[in-house]
Parts: structure tokens; C-alpha cells; sequence
């Protein structure tokens, strides 16, 4: 059976239509101890992130609602849309160039589902009512004072973890102030919080007591995407037919066996020594298939429903160790790989991605890098034309318009503010004083720019306002200026 060679990438969903329980078996290896290490960085990572201030501001903060977000402590205002924009374009691409080099690596070792589901949730399913066949055993059992105290215990476990996991997820949105507050203040206050709080529990709840491998088999687009960014070269999760076909049951004592044999019955001998060498390394025990947490078996080719997750790289490992045959008859590999023999190599699509990720990722840090820390927005004053002033400059009558001027200051710290307009005899004149920019905060301001009318050649003249900051300037705002043309 060679199901690589013809095959497509990967094949269609084999999910039946009536869902089967899955009791994935428990296997330990090198790749499931570095699985474990990594799933505690990232969940001491995603608990701690909105709880973590850097210079005052929390660490994460996607505050959808007020539209202020804040990432490695750095805010981000809804004027800098076009950055974010940018940084998820960048983000898309890199999704699709590591898929297409690294296969579904994201989905076994860092998606929240997977370290969730595999790395918590199963492990305590699994310390309350036992491996694989205990817990079938259990399901199938009837309902006991054991099998409800098991099962009782292991729901609230769920429960409470879910709950933990709801407030966090609120954290990142609204805060860890504001979520304090909800959940330290009179219930009858904050009924929508609280209300939110639950929803998503019972969400969580949801998906990792029932749903389970549904959300990467059926649910999730990423996965579904898998047919189009994967190709022969992509790196993944695989099963070497070259090397493991045909499979077939190991008979024992073989070797003996076939000592006895040359002696007494050559012909035989001969026999079981050709079907012997013509066999696999694959000795077809399943276990690949047994500790899969979607259920399906590797050797089929690859899947849309293999989520990477490398349990049957570990178990294949353990039974290759046990025969005295190499490791990796389940191994990272490519297609190509497989069957060529032949070391990885970057395909055209690969450097074309590459090419346009790195072009993206120096825009987007471009404009990070210049990005400044006073943003402007000026508008002249709506239903104004210009105003005749009473006063007379040097150069004889002056024009004045009225400009609404608004200051984002993106910092954390106060900045002192002023404004001059680069234009020959142009003057400014604030209507309120306007000196500085309170940290984080919008400031709005209003003031008159005035032309002496000798200076002034077009109805609609182009002038320039700069925004000074501790004598540097710090942003430029083109704007324009109507008056009388002489
Ligand atoms: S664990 Fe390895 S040897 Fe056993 S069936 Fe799977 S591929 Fe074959
Ligand atoms: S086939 Fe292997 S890597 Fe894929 S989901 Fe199953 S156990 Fe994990």
C-alpha cells in the first residue's frame, strides 16, 4: 500500500456522520514532554498577559469597545487602523508561508484548543477515571456512587477551569481594573459583565467537555485550508510507506524458527525468509491509531483531520524501540521526502511568500518606527469661510480662519505642546490655551490662523502646522487656508 504516492496532499474529512466518543490512549514520549513544556510557557503566558503592566499599562489589552489596544505595553489609538491593518496582512501571510513550509506545527504545539484540550483538560479526564479502556469501561458502566463521584469531580473541575479561562479572556478585553471591579463589586451592578463571565464559561465548558476534536475536524477554518497551502514539500506529520509497507503482524521467535527450519525443512525456510524480507517495518499494532485524539489512523496518508500533535510519532517510536528497528517510521517529513529520499528543499512558492512576508514585515516596521507619539488631526472649522480681522498686521489688513485641531498623545507620559504655521507672515492665535498633551488622552483645541491679505494669491492657499514638542517638531499637518484673492 503506497497511499502517499497518489494521494492528494490532503485527503478529504473521514469524520462519520454520527459522532464516535474518542478514548485516546495514553502515550509519553520525547515529542509529548516537549509539548508539555511548551503548553506551560504558553498558559503561564496567556493567564499573566492582562494582568502584567509595563510602564504603568497593562502588558495586552484588546479593548474592542473603548478601541484602545495595547501590545508589549505600547497603545495603539484607532488612528494607528493602518498599522494594524498592515501587521494582520503580515500576520495572514505568515500563517500561509509557515503552513506551506511547516504544515499544521501551530495547531499541535500552540493552538489554544490543542494545549487546552491535551495538556489540561485530558490530562485531568485522565487522572480521574484512568486510561483509554478505563474510561470506555466507565462510559459504558451504570450509574454508580463511583461513577458519579468520578464524573461529578471531573465536570467542576471543568467547570471552574472554564470559568478561569472566561475571566481571563474578559481581562484581555476590558482590563483587569475593570474586571476586578465586576467581580469584587454588588452583582446587581454589573449584570451584563457577570452575565458575559458565564456565556463564555458555558462556551469553554462546551468545547472542551463535548465538542473537542469537533472544533479541529469540522469547526475550524484553518484547518480546512490545509487542502490548498499544503504541498508535496511541506513539512508534516507522517507515516514512511516506503519503509513501513507492506505491514504485518511480527511473529515471534522468527529467528529461531527459521534457524530449526534450515535444517529440517528448507523449502519452508525458504519460504518464511522471502515473505520475512518482503515485510514492512510496520507491524501493524495500531497503537498510532489508539493514541490519536482525532481518531484517525496516520497510515492512511496525510489528513485533514491530523492536527499535528506527534502522539503517534511517540508511539511508533516506543514500538521501534522495542523491535530494534529506527525511530521515525512516524516522523516529520515531507511527502517528497518519503518517497525521493531526498533532504528538504524550498520550492518557488515558498520564496515567493518569503519574499513578499519580509517585504510586509519591513513596511509594517517602518511605520512603527516613525510612528509618532503625537498624532494630529486639524480640520477647519464646518460652515466657515474666512473672517476679516480688525486688527492690521505689518504688512497691512489680515485674513483669519478657524481650524478645530485635535492631539492624540500615544505616550504615557504628559508632553508639552505649541504650534506655529509655516507660511510667510502667517500667525496663530489659540482661542484656548492649549500648552500640553495629558499621557494617553485625546486633547481637542481650537485657534485662528492668520495671512496678512497682501500674502494671500489663491482662494484656497495650502500652509503647513507644525506641532512642537520639548523644541522638537513632532508632526506636520498640511491643511488649507481661504481667503479674498488680491
Ligand atoms: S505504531 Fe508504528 S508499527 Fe504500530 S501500527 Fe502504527 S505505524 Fe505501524
Ligand atoms: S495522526 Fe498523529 S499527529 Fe495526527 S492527530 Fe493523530 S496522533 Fe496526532
Amino acid at each position: 500500500m503506497t497511499p502517499h504516492l497518489n494521494a492528494p496532499s490532503v485527503t478529504e474529512t473521514t469524520t462519520p456522520a454520527k459522532r464516535q466518543w474518542l478514548y485516546p490512549r495514553v502515550v509519553k514520549g520525547r515529542f509529548y514532554r516537549w509539548r508539555t513544556a511548551v503548553a506551560w510557557v504558553f498558559l503561564a503566558a496567556l493567564f499573566s498577559g492582562p494582568f502584567l503592566s509595563y510602564n504603568g499599562q497593562p502588558l495586552f489589552l484588546f479593548n474592542v469597545l473603548e478601541r484602545k489596544f495595547n501590545i508589549f505595553g505600547v497603545t495603539f489609538w484607532p488612528q494607528d487602523f493602518y498599522l494594524v491593518a498592515i501587521g494582520l496582512l503580515a500576520f495572514i501571510v505568515f500563517i500561509a508561508l509557515f503552513t506551506v513550509v511547516y504544515g499544521r506545527v501551530f495547531c499541535g504545539w500552540a493552538c489554544p484548543q490543542t494545549v487546552f484540550l491535551e495538556m489540561v483538560f485530558r490530562k485531568i479526564e485522565i487522572w480521574i477515571e484512568g486510561d483509554s479502556n478505563a474510561r470506555r469501561r466507565l462510559d459504558a458502566a451504570p450509574w454508580t456512587t463511583d461513577k458519579i463521584l468520578k464524573k461529578s469531580a471531573k465536570y467542576s473541575i471543568f467547570f471552574l477551569i472554564s470559568f478561569a479561562i472566561s475571566n481571563t479572556f474578559l481581562a484581555y478585553i476590558i482590563g483587569k481594573d475593570a474586571l476586578l471591579t465586576i467581580i469584587t463589586d454588588n452583582p446587581a451592578n454589573h449584570v451584563g459583565g457577570l452575565s458575559i463571565i458565564l456565556l463564555f464559561t458555558g462556551v469553554f465548558y462546551t468545547v472542551f467537555a463535548y465538542v473537542r476534536e469537533y472544533v479541529c475536524t469540522t469547526i475550524c477554518p484553518y484547518g480546512r485550508l490545509q487542502s490548498v497551502l499544503l504541498d508535496k514539500q511541506s513539512v508534516m506529520v507522517a507515516y514512511d510507506d516506503v519503509r513501513g509497507e507492506p505491514r504485518g503482524k511480527l511473529v515471534k521467535n522468527e529467528e529461531l524458527r527459521m534457524k530449526n527450519m534450515v535444517e529440517t525443512d528448507y523449502s519452508s525456510f525458504l519460504t518464511l525468509h522471502s515473505s520475512l524480507n518482503k515485510k514492512g517495518d510496520c507491524i501493524d499494532c495500531k497503537l498510532c491509531v489508539q493514541v490519536c485524539p482525532t481518531g484517525i489512523d496516520i497510515r492512511k496518508g496525510t489528513q485533514m483531520e491530523c492536527v499535528n500533535c506527534t502522539l503517534c510519532i511517540d508511539a511508533c517510536d516506543d514500538i521501534m524501540d522495542k523491535i530494534d528497528r529506527p525511530r521515525g517510521l512516524i516522523r516529520y517529513d515531507s511527502l517528497e521526502g518519503i518517497q525521493t529520499r531526498q533532504p528538504w528543499r524550498m520550492t518557488r512558492r515558498m520564496m515567493g511568500y518569503s519574499v513578499v512576508l519580509v517585504l510586509l514585515m519591513s513596511v509594517w516596521g517602518f511605520l512603527l518606527w516613525t510612528r509618532s507619539d503625537l498624532d494630529t488631526t486639524l480640520l477647519r472649522a464646518p460652515g466657515q469661510l474666512y473672517q476679516r480681522e480688525a486688527e492690521r498686521g505689518p504688512g497691512g489688513g489680515l485674513i483669519s480662519n478657524l481650524y478645530l485641531i485635535e492631539l492624540v498623545n500615544k505616550t504615557h507620559k504628559e508632553k508639552p505642546v505649541s504650534f506655529r504655521v509655516d507660511y510667510p507672515g502667517a500667525t496663530l492665535r489659540m482661542v484656548q490655551p492649549l500648552t500640553k498633551a495629558p499621557a494617553d488622552e485625546l486633547t481637542k483645541g481650537m485657534f485662528f490662523i492668520l495671512l496678512p491679505e497682501k500674502n494671500i494669491h489663491e482662494v484656497s492657499t495650502k500652509l503647513t502646522v507644525e506641532v512642537v514638542s520639548d523644541g522638537v517638531v513632532v508632526d506636520r499637518v498640511k491643511t488649507t487656508f481661504l481667503g479674498p484673492v488680491n
